[in-house]
């Protein structure tokens, strides 16, 4: 494939901007990628294995000339990112974003950026629970989806270009209104982080009085719920500090039908618990038949030794 943008800056260079970098290798989606990380230990990991063809000192320094920005750090620190590098911007370049909330980051990165370059929020809807510049792979984007939230007057060249380097790093990509995507994302992660959260740490306290049985015979459920729940803590701060109303929404939906769960625990109703897992075992079976996840028994993970 050939590059489609000559220079490629990543600000911030964790999980998804090294997984980028490495799948734009992987196709040579850009002439050159500069990054910059705030910390020097960062910067020292990346030089170290090679990630980004330079390494900036600055993110002044790293968008220099760019044809293209991405913003890779915290939603909480897109603002001030974005007031960095506002005056050094190339005229005419797109700066983009990998944000997990959407309407907070239009709100406050768009007051700090020049109307000479293009704004068009994206958000790639592939991760893991592991974090930091050694964390990313190239496939991490493969048959994944990335949403594109155009905000008012965004130019569709530039669009169409951003569309390319995603389906060039291996995403399918739709574009969503951000309160639209706000909302999908509080239902599909936030909300479901939020119990995982919740769940392993009900059962930390349980741990104590168990001694270590809950670690001990954590099977397939609560193993699950752990590894979201090791997930980046400032990341899930800024999700929820920044997604609030939509994040509180679902929250009481769940709320409701968990109490709606529990009565019918309690007065024995078997017909409505049979009923609402025959609905979401149907839900389960649609994200395979998707192509989201796979069928393999416990996720395909290997047998561990009896
Ligand atoms: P990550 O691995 O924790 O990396 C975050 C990067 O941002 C690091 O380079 C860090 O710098 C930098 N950073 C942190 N706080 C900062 C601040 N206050 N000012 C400037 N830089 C700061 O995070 P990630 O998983 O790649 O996530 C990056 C973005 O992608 C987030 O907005 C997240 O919502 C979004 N996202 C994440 C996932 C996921 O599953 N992880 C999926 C989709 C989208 P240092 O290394 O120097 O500390």
């Amino acid at each position: 494939m050939s590059a489609i943008y000559d220079r490629v800056a990543l600000i911030g260079l964790g999980l998804i901007a090294s997984s980028m970098f490495w799948a734009s290798k992987r196709r040579s989606l850009a002439g050159e990628v500069t990054g910059f990380a705030r910390s020097a230990e960062t910067r020292e990991t990346a030089r170290r294995i090679g990630l980004c063809d330079r390494v900036c000192e600055s993110a002044a320094e790293a968008v220099e000339g760019a044809d293209l920005v991405v913003l890779c750090v915290p939603v909480g620190a897109m603002a001030s990112v974005a007031a960095e590098i506002g005056p050094f911007l190339k005229p005419g370049a797109t700066v983009t974003d990998v944000g997990s909330v959407k309407r907070d980051v239009i709100e406050n990165v768009c007051v700090h950026l020049p109307d000479n370059v293009h704004f068009i929020p994206g958000h790639p809807l592939a991760g893991t629970e592991h974090s930091g510049p050694d964390s990313g792979f190239a496939e991490l984007f493969d048959n994944r989806w990335c949403l594109l939230v155009p905000v008012e007057g965004s130019d569709r060249d530039a669009l169409a270009q951003l569309r390319a380097f995603w389906e060039g790093l291996g995403s399918n990509v739709e574009e969503m209104d951000a309160d639209h995507h706000d909302l999908v994302l509080a239902v599909t992660s936030h909300a479901p982080h939020l119990i995982a959260y919740t769940m392993v740490g009900v059962a930390d306290d349980l741990r104590r009085v168990t001694d270590s049985e809950v670690i001990k015979y954590s099977a397939a459920g609560f193993r699950d719920f752990t590894r979201i729940a090791a997930s980046d803590p400032t990341m899930w701060r800024d999700v929820f500090l920044t997604n609030k109303d939509a994040t509180l929404e679902i929250l009481g939906r769940f709320t409701e039908e968990l109490f709606a769960l529990q009565r019918a625990i309690r007065t024995g109703d078997g017909d409505h618990l049979h009923d609402y897992f025959t609905r979401t075992r149907a839900i389960r079976r649609g994200i395979i038949e998707a192509g989201q996840d796979t069928d393999a028994p416990d996720f395909g993970r290997v047998k561990q030794p009896k």
